[in-house]
């Protein structure tokens, strides 16, 4: 997308950001569901299809242009980026990365118009961080694989038209090596999906456990039609998701530093705002340096990654630092709040309870260390990096 092009339409989504979505956060935390017409205007604008190229009906901007978009969705409640999220990121990337020519004439155009729901099903009851323990069956019988297990809090299941789902193909290699990804639609027989999980936070986003009962999937439908190559999908996918989410923490952490900045320059205390006392003005002051640092490496790491670098490390970095920035900024505009901050009608106490997924899902904070230390350790070894 040319610049001017792309400008126009992060100011048109700041908008309405701003002017429609901001004024429903209480509603949908309260109904726990997004209104139809949101999710229509989301397909009007081509939200779904951000990171789809053009050829298949989407607005096809790279990273570093997706992470500009996102920095705005940020702004407002993470469920209605959730929305569209699962077909931006997780749920459409492996069809994208490494699917094949068919897989991506039939299924992309729908995920990018929004007329189907993708959703990236790798979790397991006991397959959560280890995640290439992961212990969900594919068996191949004649041109189909017969899947039988369960997979765990997957985001936007009960909406889901298709899982990329990930499954164990051979029984003898319990490692990442005898995992394969499949599409699999959420309409075949065998397959449920659970009860909506009654989360911490982020209400009108959800999640469910989906089960596999002797789902049977066509072999065509093995992403990239190659067998033991589907953990190395996800993690690819997982590199580009980690800087989308870290991208949203920076969006978040806006928000919280404006009603920050807001209620401290009207709250009143000792006879004068509370914004003209020092201690507060440090707490602003860190919320915005962090916010600014996070932004920063955002846009070099996703610049370097839509220029085709490795960035694995990066993206480690980058979220690792954004989620848990972002905690500490929900954290301050808490405490700026004092007791106001700590009931439901302020929008501060509600994103602290938001934000708080975010160290959690797509690698913990825990797997981001292990990721970055990992790799420079590599790179100590090979004598590659600076
Ligand atoms: C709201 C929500 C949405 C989600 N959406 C999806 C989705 O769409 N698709 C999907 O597949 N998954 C999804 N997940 C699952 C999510 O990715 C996992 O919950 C996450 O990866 C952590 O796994 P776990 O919950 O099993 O925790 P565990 O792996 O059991 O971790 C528990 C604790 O142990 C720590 N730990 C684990 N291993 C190590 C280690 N080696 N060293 C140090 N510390 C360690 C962790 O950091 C954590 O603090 C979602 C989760 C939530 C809560």
């Amino acid at each position: 997308m040319d610049k001017e092009t792309l400008e126009q339409t992060r100011l048109t989504l700041r908008r309405f950001v701003r002017e429609r979505l901001v004024p429903l956060e209480k509603q949908v935390a309260d109904d726990d569901r997004v209104p139809d017409d949101i999710r229509r205007a989301f397909a009007e604008m081509g939200l779904f299809g951000i990171s789809i190229p053009e050829e298949y009906g989407g607005l096809g901007l790279d990273l570093a242009e997706e992470v500009e978009l996102i920095f705005e969705m940020g702004w407002t409640s993470p469920a209605f980026r959730s929305m569209f999220g699962s077909n931006v990121g997780i749920g459409s990337q492996g069809i994208l990365i490494d699917g094949t020519p068919e897989q991506k004439e039939k299924w992309l155009p729908k995920l990018a118009s929004g007329e189907v729901i993708a959703s990236f099903a790798l979790t397991e009851p006991d397959a959560g961080s280890d995640a290439a323990s992961l212990r969900t069956r594919a068996e191949r019988q004649g041109d189909h694989y017969v899947i039988n297990g369960a997979k765990r809090y997957i985001t936007n299941a009960p909406h889901a038209g298709i899982f990329t789902l990930m499954a164990r193909t051979d029984q003898n290699n319990k490692g990442a090596g005898g995992i394969t990804a499949f599409i699999v639609e959420a309409n075949s027989p065998g397959l449920s999906i659970g009860k909506p999980d009654k989360k911490m936070g982020q209400r009108g986003a959800h999640t469910a456990d989906v089960v596999f009962d002797n789902v049977k999937v066509p072999a065509e439908n093995v992403i990239g039609g190659r067998e033991g190559q589907g953990f190395k999908t996800a993690m690819k996918v997982l590199d580009r998701g980690r800087l989308h989410i870290a991208a949203l923490c920076v969006g978040a952490a806006e928000r919280l530093i404006h009603e920050s900045v807001s209620y401290a320059r009207e709250r009143k205390q000792f006879g004068q705002p509370i914004a003209e006392f020092q201690l507060v003005q440090a707490m602003l002051a860190d919320s915005r340096t962090e916010a600014y640092a996070a932004r920063c490496m955002i846009r070099e790491a996703a610049m370097r990654y839509a220029a085709g670098e490795n960035v694995s490390m990066e993206a480690s970095c980058c979220k690792y630092y954004a989620s848990e920035m972002v905690g500490r900024v929900a954290d301050r505009a808490v405490q700026i709040h004092g007791g106001a901050g700590y009931m439901q009608e302020y929008a501060v106490e509600r994103f602290y309870r938001d934000v708080r997924l975010f160290r959690l899902y797509e690698g913990t904070s825990q797997i981001q260390q292990i990721v970055i230390a990992r790799q420079m350790l590599r790179q100590a070894e090979t004598g590659a990096g600076g």
